[in-house]
């Protein structure tokens, strides 16, 4: 590889305008690209040099919990569902703590979930368990080939330049969470030697290990909610119901209830399907934040069950 060819590659990195893709590139990993990925769970590592502490353990676990928010009301069930309207001001809001996630910009995200729900675990889903476990879990969006946004699956979100923008630059934000935490840290060891962190140990936990944690919860949504579960609906794929998905995804583990009425605000249709995110939407609402929440329609509740009787 040449030097200009090795230096396009490291700014794709930070500018996704840079990315020039063939019409048929395969679904080979295109590790150059890949390296931050690599690299943030190599640092996590790190946990066993900067030791912790109770102060950076709850800082990673609200880290964790915020950010899972932003991913499941924001990125996935407005953005990619419009399962509720909001200002643009707080449309922008929302972008920007979805992006702190790490999981790029919210277009590129919205893009690919619309184009999952429109081919479920047929041939053309991009992430169904049918081509692979690892391949719906991770391999999907390591390959060049699903690096770019499909703009014919999101022409209502190309229409705000704050929206691309975000999207062209997708480290941005994440790098400047990140250096948050490293500044949080450096300011408690100073204001609150007692609590006994850090800036490097805030950095690690507060971002490193949150993020990793918080990416692979998010993808075992694409990955297990679709192997591991109950069925209610006969949805014409292998989406599944997992309460155990549901308490960490903050409800998105009702996921065959999602894939029987995608644009739902609520993903747990029944009062004992726990779901975190609908209850903070549900909050966010009575503030005037948000409104219009799509709800289920009866008839929807018990229409094409897997068998009389719910399960
Ligand atoms: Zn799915
Ligand atoms: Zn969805």
């Amino acid at each position: 590889m040449s030097l200009q060819a090795i230096v396009i590659k490291v700014l794709v990195w930070f500018d996704n305008s840079n990315v020039k893709i063939a019409d048929n590139v395969g679904e080979a990993i295109d590790w150059m690209r890949v390296i931050p990925f690599i690299l943030m769970h190599l640092v996590c590592l790190l946990v066993f040099v900067v030791g912790f502490s109770p102060v950076a353990l709850w800082v990673a676990l609200g880290s964790y919990l915020v950010r899972m928010f932003a991913i499941t009301a924001f990125y996935h069930r407005y953005f990619s569902h419009k399962a509720f309207k909001t200002s643009r001001v707080c449309q922008f809001i929302f972008a920007l703590l979805g992006a702190t996630a790490t999981q790029r910009g919210p277009i590129w995200w919205a893009s690919h979930h619309r184009r999952h729900h429109l081919y479920s675990d047929t041939a053309k889903d991009i992430h169904s368990p049918r081509q692979g476990f690892l391949w719906s879990h991770i391999g999907w969006f390591l390959c060049l080939k699903n690096f770019t946004t499909q703009g014919h699956c999101v022409r209502d979100l190309l229409k705000y330049p704050e929206l691309v923008l975000l999207d062209r630059f997708d480290s941005i934000v994440p790098i400047f969470y990140a250096l948050s935490m490293l500044f949080l840290g450096q300011y408690l060891e100073f204001a609150f030697p007692e609590l006994k962190t850090n800036g490097s140990q805030m950095l690690v936990w507060g971002y490193f290990v949150s993020t990793i944690v918080l990416i692979h919860c998010t993808l075992f949504v694409n990955s297990l909610a679709h192997v591991l579960g109950t069925r209610r609906y006969e949805t014409g794929d292998d989406s599944r119901n997992n309460l155990f998905i549901a308490l960490f995804a903050l409800g998105e583990g009702w996921h065959n209830n999602h894939h029987h009425y995608p644009v739902s605000a609520r993903q747990g249709f029944f009062w004992w399907e726990i779901d975190i995110s609908y209850y903070l939407l549900r909050l966010m609402s009575l503030f005037g934040i948000i409104w219009d929440l799509k709800p289920v329609p009866a008839n929807r509740l018990h229409s094409k069950l897997v068998k009389q009787g719910l399960q």
